[in-house]
């Protein structure tokens, strides 16, 4: 349907010989996929959403040619009802600050003269002139920036281990094998802003000693590799990847590699493995990539959105950056805000906003009326978080002791009329299914695990299965070979946590 809007723009705008004043801009996601399609008119900053190719000749001769917004068409704020006449009214991006997306539903990712108009390559220019590579893998270590994938390992430390490492010939790499159920994050980078990564990725080569970077994206997500080529190919052509970028004699070269949709190869020793055609599965660490990655050689292995911070923290600074955020989570975060939420959609908040500012400021509350009963964070791996927890500041650590985590950034709101142990059990089924089979824990314990959650859930378990499940659930996690199998069990172990009653609700009721 946007591609049709934007054709029947363009139709409208040269019929009424005005094709030249205004410029119809093809974006990437701008994060509000409740309201979409969106068009956003400037320089008003109109915000029209669920815009059909039917409301185009009304916006361009009313807006366009009468400067008569169509307040019909405007945003309506869910829980006011109230027409927005700007997008800097709308509650949605109120809290936000757009680090990692700023580009996103901004520019063109297909004309990279549209990256290089907001300030595209010049944190590369900066780098290569201005810097020597201590340099700046100290002002990422300053930053404070951790791995935004999940593990939330502190980047900067990861850029001096991989810098540090014996070898003459060192890879990056770029984990895009974004699986979780739910969660957009790396996508919408890729589709909005893949210059970004292609920028970022010469910087780290620079920073650690490496000539070759290679992207591994999931192969389901045919517009992100897409414009990731073009971008890759533009870069080229204009001399910002090859062998001597900006006359320097430093030379970088990337290529992307696709992943067949495999959970377990964003587990980064899978990921190598697949990177080298070789069946994605998780092996030993240490030795870990900084050490022994891609065909054995030292490599820097980051995700998407870590990638996507790096040249706004050269451009304005370690200090800058650590300025946003918590004491040990700095700068902002990606979230996939879905589930039973009013604006779905995708958001980038400072770390340390509370889930409670996030689900009812920036996601608009609980549709219906219903009551919040927990949100799960950190995907299908990530915990159920209840009501009583809403006012805490989301970092790392806080949601690790809640037994939850930050994982990539996924975020399902669920509301009263939730089963937590069906919550529990769908999410096993996802990792049940995604499990590599290498390890018994994983491979024979999640089928066991959901086994009994079956047997409750059918109203035919009892109390002695409920304590089992809790046994193996402590046990799987403990003995997992990768993060998979040990964090398998979360679902099952934070609902066993805080909804508890649920579990007994049902062996009781026999329902
Ligand atoms: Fe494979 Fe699961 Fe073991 Fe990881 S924990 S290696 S996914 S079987």
């Amino acid at each position: 349907e946007s591609m049709k809007i934007i054709e029947s723009f363009e139709t409208e705008l040269a019929k009424h010989n005005i094709e030249k004043e205004i410029k119809v801009v093809k974006t990437g996601c701008f994060g509000l996929c409740e309201a979409g399609p969106i068009v956003i008119v400037y320089p008003e900053g109109a915000f029209y959403s669920m815009i059909k190719v039917s409301d185009v000749p009304l916006i361009v001769e009313e807006h366009l040619l009468k400067g008569r917004i169509v307040t019909d068409l405007l945003y309506k704020d869910h829980t006011t009802d109230e027409t927005m006449n700007s997008i800097d009214d709308v509650g949605f991006y109120k809290k936000q600050q757009r680090v990692a997306l700023r580009n996103c539903g901004v520019i063109n990712p297909e004309i990279i003269e549209e990256y290089i108009a907001y300030d595209g390559y010049q944190a590369l220019a900066k780098v290569l002139t201005e810097m020597t590579p201590d340099e700046v893998v100290d002002v990422i270590k300053r930053s404070g920036l951790r791995g935004r994938g999940g593990g939330g390992f502190p980047t900067g430390l990861k850029w001096e281990f991989t810098q540090k490492a014996p070898g003459d010939i060192k890879y990056v790499a770029c984990n895009a094998d974004e699986g979780d159920p739910g969660a957009f994050m790396d996508r919408s980078v890729l589709e909005g802003d893949p210059h970004a990564i292609v920028e970022a990725m010469t910087i780290a080569g620079y920073a650690v000693g490496a000539c070759k970077g290679f992207v591994y994206v999931r192969a389901e997500y045919p517009i992100a590799v897409k414009r990731l080529q073009i971008a890759i190919d533009q870069a080229k052509e204009n001399g910002l990847l090859g062998d001597d970028i900006f006359g320097t004699g430093y030379g970088f070269d990337m290529e992307i590699r696709l992943g067949a949709g495999a959970f377990v190869c964003g587990e980064e020793t899978a990921l190598i493995a697949s990177i080298e055609g070789k069946r994605g599965m998780p092996k030993v660490r240490p030795p870990f990539p900084a050490i022994k990655g891609i065909f054995d050689k030292p490599t820097l292995l980051n995700n998407v959105e870590t990638f996507a911070n790096i040249t706004q923290i050269i451009l304005k600074g370690a200090d800058w950056f650590a300025g946003i955020g918590t004491e040990k989570s700095k700068g902002t975060k990606v979230f996939a805000l879905a589930g039973k939420i009013n604006n779905t959609g995708l958001l980038e908040i400072p770390m340390g906003t509370t889930l409670r500012e996030t689900i009812y400021e920036v996601g608009g509350g609980i549709p219906n009326g219903k009551a919040f009963k927990a949100v799960q964070t950190g995907g299908p791996s990530g915990g159920c978080i209840p009501a009583e927890y809403l006012d805490t500041p989301i970092d790392y650590d806080n949601l690790i002791s809640l037994g939850s985590m930050m994982g990539s950034g996924g975020m399902i709101v669920l509301d009263e009329d939730n089963c937590m142990v069906d919550v529990a059990r769908f999410f096993l089924d996802f990792t049940e299914e995604e499990s590599c089979g290498k390890c018994t824990p994983c491979r024979e314990g999640t089928k066991r695990m959901h086994e009994l959650l079956d047997k409750i859930v059918e109203g035919k378990g009892t109390m002695d299965d409920v304590a089992k499940l809790e046994t193996l659930a402590k046990t799987i996690k403990g003995a997992s070979l990768c993060g998979l199998g040990q964090t398998a069990p979360n679902p099952v172990l934070s609902t066993l946590k805080y909804f508890r009653h649920e579990y007994e609700a049902h062996v009781n009721d026999k329902k």
